[in-house]
């Protein structure tokens, strides 16, 4: 399937749910969201005639996402169906973790074959106060019990300066120890804030640090890599990654579309146009399809959110899914 700038759309990211179990402050206020009713969020079976129908369409890849996609009933049972669903090649989950030490083993028995784990601060009290009151020590237990269970893992730190930009060495030394793809993800103005910028650390910036530390080498990007440009330090069985959405965009291989958990379609996170699905999720799947098509023919070619000007985007990344 291919949008109207001839990229290739392969990636589905379906958000499953609102509620999250942390409330990261760079991510919601303190007070958390405004929560959807029950009857607003899709069912399983919704998100499956999604899935099914997208697949048809040319989605190999799905992720699951939230809110924090551990925290609802029963899905276990309907990430097995994902995974057995014609067509999709692979199944990813983002999480923060909380939830894993007891869910690794049984996600990998439904079928994820990747985690993405988000961990801003490898220091209890900075992660205590990133989260506002998460235990850094369950996730990292909850990372043993993944390890454990064979899945595949990436971790994922939003880098912002004054709060956790001085932990990016300790955050890259992890490869040196584990099999893992440390991810270094650039700040994005989500929440009205101003003076957003300043707290932006730019991929350049983090590479710069990186490489008086490290030798890198760049790896070839792969498809798994994601819009992540990819290192390995040397001798490290696992590798560094920055993703520039904001320095240095790459919108221009951008294959995703996402659903959030009341069912909005949309093509580009920081594009306000969404198409609601549910009107399509009783009739024929012809009309789901064509609607998956519609949303997919008005990704923008670019997001934004490098103008200077451009306004915070006014949402929280728990509603959409990161
Ligand atoms: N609860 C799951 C988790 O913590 O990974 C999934 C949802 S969370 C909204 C998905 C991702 O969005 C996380 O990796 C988080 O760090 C990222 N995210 C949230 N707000 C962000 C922001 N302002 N800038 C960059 N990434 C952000």
């Amino acid at each position: 399937m291919r949008d109207s700038f001839g990229r290739t759309i392969n990636y589905l990211r379906l958000s499953i749910t609102d509620r999250c179990n942390l409330r990261c402050s760079y991510c919601m206020p303190a007070e958390g969201v405004p929560l959807k009713t029950c009857a607003d969020i899709l069912r399983y079976e919704d998100f499956l005639r999604i899935v099914g129908v997208a697949a048809d369409l040319g989605i190999r890849k799905v992720r699951i996402t939230g809110g924090e996609p551990l925290v609802r009933k029963g899905v276990l049972g309907f990430l097995q169906q994902v995974a057995a669903t014609p067509g999709i090649e692979e199944l990813a989950l983002t999480t923060n973790g909380l939830l894993l030490a007891e869910t690794a083993r049984d996600l990998k028995e439904a079928g994820v074959q990747r985690l993405n784990v988000s961990l801003d601060s490898l220091r209890p009290d900075s992660f205590a106060s990133i989260t506002r009151g998460g235990s850094l020590a369950t996730v990292l237990k909850g990372l043993e019990a993944a390890e454990a269970a064979g899945l595949q893992i990436k971790l994922n730190m939003v880098v912002m300066r004054g709060v956790n930009d001085q932990e990016i060495l300790p955050f890259a030394a992890l490869s040196l120890e584990k099999p893992w793809s440390v991810r270094f993800i650039e700040f994005m103005p989500t929440l009205q804030e101003d003076g957003w910028q300043r707290k932006v650390v730019s991929g350049a910036e983090i590479l710069a640090q990186l490489n008086q530390q490290y030798s890198l080498r760049e790896i070839p990007r792969g498809h798994s890599c994601g819009p992540a440009r990819q290192y390995r330090i040397a001798g490290a069985p696992g590798s560094v990654g920055i993703i520039t959405a904001i320095s240095d965009h790459f919108c221009g291989s951008c294959n995703r579309i996402r659903v959030t958990a009341t069912g909005l379609a949309k093509s580009c996170l920081f594009n306000d146009e969404v198409l609601d699905l549910k009107p399509f999720l009783q009739g024929d799947k012809s009309e789901l399809a064509k609607g998956l098509q519609q949303v997919i023919g008005q990704k923008p070619a670019r997001h934004q959110l490098d103008s200077e000007k451009q306004k915070p985007a006014g949402f929280s990344m728990a509603s959409i899914g990161g």
